[in-house]
């Protein structure tokens, strides 16, 4: 299996955008040359520190001088932990613009979860904040502290701050970077097994960046975005570090999500446009009358729903409690920088329950996963996409990396999806094992390993279970040693100890044996059938 037997391409509707002539221009250098108005680039909405578009070039290129002087040349990892913030970007441009490799990490996730990643991704120096100090323990990583302006700290290499206030030098040595160079490793688990390194190139980056700027169109210059989800992931990174950020739109950032933060921010800043993940879209429709009573939202215009699918339900509650907000959709993956596909209009978002069309250069395939035959429109089967968002591979790991992309480019998205007539993508359930919480994303394989670590404990799979108000949660299915009496909180105290508080199993169950097929795969839709069956 792996190769579709047959040629039923599907080609993107939208108009194409222009690929860069200049094989030697980093994706940095192309945001930066679009946007530089003098107008505010970011501004926190929670202590109204600002950066306009010229400052926030001049502090990206003081710290990637900073860099270079400290010898971070091409293909040096670097990490970033940190939350939302306005200086978020700038690290990530200062990095890229090097043709350093810029990994994030999601500030939830633990110690040992952030190690993993380290000595997967081996970085050679870390961003993070006083706070978030402590999940650095045990790695040796040289600390860069992002929100201490004046402290000298022996702890810390030097601060953010004073990286941004060094006059940049003019005899920095620079590598010349290509559209080919690696930009970005983002972690994601793919269609199976546990998180991998997602390589994505310069050239990767500035496609996505192409997509939103074709999506937005340059009179969104004059939008002002909120920005609440988070730029660890690929969908805030896209969005907010790179692809609007390039539109010259005002970006107001709010540190962690908090709806009632967020609404009064999209009161005091007149906020046009709302980029969010369906539990809070829920959450909107679910509390609209007090929030409605409570908050001016005329300003606003727009909703976006990306990272998990959206109700018709949901898009009619919210239609009906806001009318005057448009909602749109996204779809798309780490491992396609958050491109795929999109609704553009309301007209289009009323095609219900649609991830909407094919992104600007996107090809898709609907492929039978049994026979691997390409199938027609109206015919469910997995999606495979190509186009030039496409990830490289998976960092040093050559094995998931082929059985994720075929040899003419065709990504696998783990998704079960089919294509209608006019070209509108359904997702109609997810193959790959991903649970995905909050938008969040948990891959069940991890925490198999970690139930399996437990000296009570002789197997164990663990499958989503849906939910109206996270989307879905990790739900364990558990076969206990013999003469064990182990208890499910004690199961689920044991995990909770280990992972981020999103990645917790909410509910676990006993069982004689974990079905298998005759290869010793985890047979999980039927785990999935069970324990929704008494729904
Ligand atoms: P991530 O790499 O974390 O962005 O996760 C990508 C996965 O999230 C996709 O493969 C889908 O399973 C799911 N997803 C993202 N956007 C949507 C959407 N608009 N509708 C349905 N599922 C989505």
């Amino acid at each position: 299996s792996g190769f579709c037997k047959s040629t039923s391409i599907f080609y993107s509707k939208r108009k194409p955008f222009p690929l860069p002539q200049n094989h030697s221009v980093d994706v940095t250098t192309f945001i930066s040359s679009r946007a530089h108005s003098g107008k505010i680039a970011f501004v926190d909405a929670s202590t109204g520190r600002h950066l306009t578009f010229p400052e926030l070039w001049r502090a990206v290129d003081s710290v990637a001088s900073c860099l270079s002087d400290m010898g971070i040349r091409k293909g040096h990892v670097i990490m970033l932990l940190s939350p939302n913030s306005i200086f978020f970007p700038v690290v990530c441009l200062a990095v890229m613009s090097l043709g350093a490799i810029i990994t994030t990490t999601n500030p939830l996730n633990t110690t040992r979860e952030i190690a993993k990643q380290i000595a997967d991704s081996k970085p050679i120096l870390a961003f993070t904040t006083r706070q978030l100090v402590p999940k650095l323990n045990g790695s040796s990583l040289p600390i860069v502290v992002m929100d201490d302006e004046n402290h000298k700290d022996a702890k810390f290499v030097t601060s953010l701050g004073e990286m941004m206030r060094k006059e940049p030098s003019r005899s920095q040595v620079r590598d010349r970077v290509s559209q080919d160079d690696t930009a970005t490793l983002l972690y994601s688990s793919g269609t199976t097994g546990a998180s991998k390194g997602v390589v994505s190139s310069h050239k990767n980056l500035i496609a996505m960046v192409q997509t939103v700027l074709n999506r937005f169109g340059l009179e969104d210059g004059e939008q002002r975005f909120i920005c609440t989800v988070p730029m660890f992931h690929i969908y805030g990174l896209a969005a907010f570090a790179t692809g609007l950020l390039a539109s010259g739109s005002t970006i107001v950032v709010l540190s962690k999500f908090e709806i009632h933060e967020m609404l009064s921010a999209i009161e005091k800043y007149r906020a046009t446009y709302l980029p969010l993940v369906p539990p809070i879209l829920i959450a909107l429709v679910n509390n609209a009358d007090q929030i409605n009573a409570k908050y001016d939202l005329s300003s606003l215009h727009s909703v976006l729903s990306g990272g998990a699918p959206l109700s018709k339900e949901v898009i009619e509650g919210f239609l009906d409690k806001y009318p005057t907000v448009k909602i749109l959709q996204g779809y798309g993956l780490t491992e396609s920088a958050g491109v795929g596909a999109s609704t553009d209009s309301l007209e289009e978002s009323r095609k219900y329950g649609t991830a909407g069309l094919l992104s600007p250069r996107m090809e898709a395939k609907i492929v039978d996963p049994d026979s691997g035959e390409g199938l027609p429109v109206n015919r469910t089967g997995e999606l495979w996409l190509r186009g030039p968002t496409v990830m490289k591979g998976y960092f040093s790991n050559a094995e998931a990396t082929s059985s994720t992309i075929d040899s003419e480019g065709w990504l696998r998205t783990g998704d079960l999806c089919y294509i209608d007539e006019d070209g509108f993508i359904f997702v109609v359930d997810r193959l790959k094992e991903l649970i995905k919480y909050k938008g969040y994303q948990v891959p069940p394989a991890e925490l198999e390993a970690l139930l399996l670590s437990h000296p009570d404990i002789s197997d164990a799979a663990v499958v989503p279970f849906p939910d109206k108000d996270v989307g879905q949660y990790p739900y364990a299915y558990v076969v206990r040693k013999a003469g064990s009496n182990l208890s499910e909180t004690v199961v689920m105290d044991f995990v909770a100890r280990q992972v981020a508080p999103y990645k917790r199993i909410r509910r676990v169950k006993f069982i004689a044996s974990i079905p298998k097929n005759p290869s010793g795969k985890i047979l999980r839709k039927d785990l999935i059938k069970l324990a929704t069956s008494k729904l």
